[in-house]
């Protein structure tokens, strides 16, 4: 789960992380109004959207008086900004967030993030702050740090050092950039945060080290065990599909291909999206949807692939390890009943009981096109969905 900017600031300021001051509004009014309220002469204006990248798309603004920041937050409400983190579609400005603008002397990058090689928490870090991390490695790969921390000790303050050592920090800072990363550390482990990126952090000409972004992310799997944490999430900033999907316990991620899956078990959606792919199709999904596959949770991740309008095709790939085939056939047949499906559906059921369940499928029937193999579920799929698309028609059967 992604949060925004200011939640993120607020979440680190109680780790000891310093942040400009501000204030959040849900209007242009209210957003001259809290200029006022938090004084000063110079502020920054903010669009709050899950994605970087909002300085070059106009969503950055510096004012001088709380008349510009009314223009220029009118200029940002309502509006989908499209940056090269949204997406094409762009994401929805609902909240800005005024801040006092801070006098930069350098900007720094920095982040922290899961080295799945390692299996640690890695910080990285560069000089070259403001460009995001994928341009930096890029241009600057040589001005990369980075430190992996061992988690039994955690975060020590000589690594600390090191880092603000190889960042051409002055010396003068040092405690300051070590309270910046302990605090970043102890909020990522305290919160089983998959994330934390602080782009730019930056010294201020009066020596200051603050954090002029925020950016973090948390493990979906560990919000249960953070309330707190859970209450930030901001249903505007995601797909309309997956949280639809989270809200129905399921597991889902929209994408671009008009091939929908319905599969229980992670790894067979991956390889069932990978089987697709090979088979010349595009998947439109992944979606798992966990191991009991009892009939209304097949009927729930039938509406839901449905209701993405590009899918074309439905592609139901079940392994019956704890489950029973027959029973997934009877959900199956179930949800074709209950809920309208137009276009082809595939289905390939193996494991327990498949006799019992192929059975199910051929009695109801229902235009259901079987498979025995992936590979060939998959090339039906790919197949029915290109003779729709040729001949204009719908739903064909298959015995
Ligand atoms: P994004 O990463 O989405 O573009 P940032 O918060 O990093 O947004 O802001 C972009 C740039 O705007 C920063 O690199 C910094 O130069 C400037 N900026 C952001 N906040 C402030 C602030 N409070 N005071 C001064 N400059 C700021
Ligand atoms: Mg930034």
């Amino acid at each position: 789960m992604d949060i925004h900017e200011y939640q993120a600031k607020e979440v680190l300021a109680n780790f000891g992380v310093a942040v400009p001051d501000g204030a959040l509004a849900y209007s242009p009014e209210q957003a001259s109004y809290r200029a006022r309220e938090l004084g000063g002469e110079r502020w920054v204006v903010k669009a709050q959207i899950h994605a970087g990248g909002r300085g070059k798309a106009g969503g950055v603004k510096v004012c001088e008086s709380d008349v510009e920041i009314q223009k220029a937050s009118e200029e940002m409400f309502g509006k989908k900004m499209i940056t090269h983190q949204t997406g094409p579609e762009g994401k929805g400005i609902y909240r800005v967030y005024v801040e006092a603008a801070v006098p930069i002397d350098r900007e720094i990058y920095l982040g922290f993030v899961l080295d799945r090689t390692t299996q640690r928490v890695m910080i990285v870090a560069s000089a070259e702050g403001g460009m995001e991390i994928e341009e930096i490695s890029e241009k600057r790969p040589e001005s990369i740090v980075r430190a992996i921390v061992e988690p039994a000790v955690g975060l020590r303050e000589f690594q600390c050092r090191q880092i603000a050592f190889k960042l051409g920090v002055d010396a003068g800072l040092t405690q300051q950039m070590v309270r910046t990363l302990q605090g970043c550390y102890r909020a990522f482990t305290e919160l089983d945060a998959t994330m934390v990126e602080i782009n730019p952090l930056v010294i201020t000409a009066d020596n200051r080290v603050i954090a002029l972004d925020a950016k973090m992310t948390f493990d979906d799997n560990a919000l249960f065990r953070h309330p707190q944490i859970s209450e930030l999430r901001d249903k505007s900033q995601e797909d309309p599909r997956e949280s639809r999907a989270a809200d129905r316990g399921l597991s889902y991620v929209g994408l671009d291909g008009n091939i929908g899956c319905i599969v229980n078990g992670a790894g067979l959606a991956m390889a069932t999206m990978d089987t697709i792919k090979l088979a010349g199709g595009e998947p439109a999904n992944f979606l798992d949807i966990g191991g009991g596959a009892t009939p209304e949770r097949v009927a729930k991740a039938f509406r839901l692939v449905l209701s993405d309008k590009s899918v074309q095709a439905i592609l139901v790939n079940i392994f019956a390890g704890i489950n029973r085939c027959d029973w997934v056939a009877e959900g199956v047949v179930q949800a074709l009943r209950e809920v309208q499906v137009d276009v082809p559906v595939i289905v390939r059921l193996a494991g327990t009981n498949v006799e019992e369940g192929q059975k199910i499928l051929a009695q109801s029937g229902l235009p259901i096109i079987r498979a025995t193999t992936l590979m060939e579920a998959a090339e039906r799929a790919v197949g029915a969905w290109q003779n729709d698309l040729s001949q204009g028609t719908r739903m064909r059967a298959v015995s």
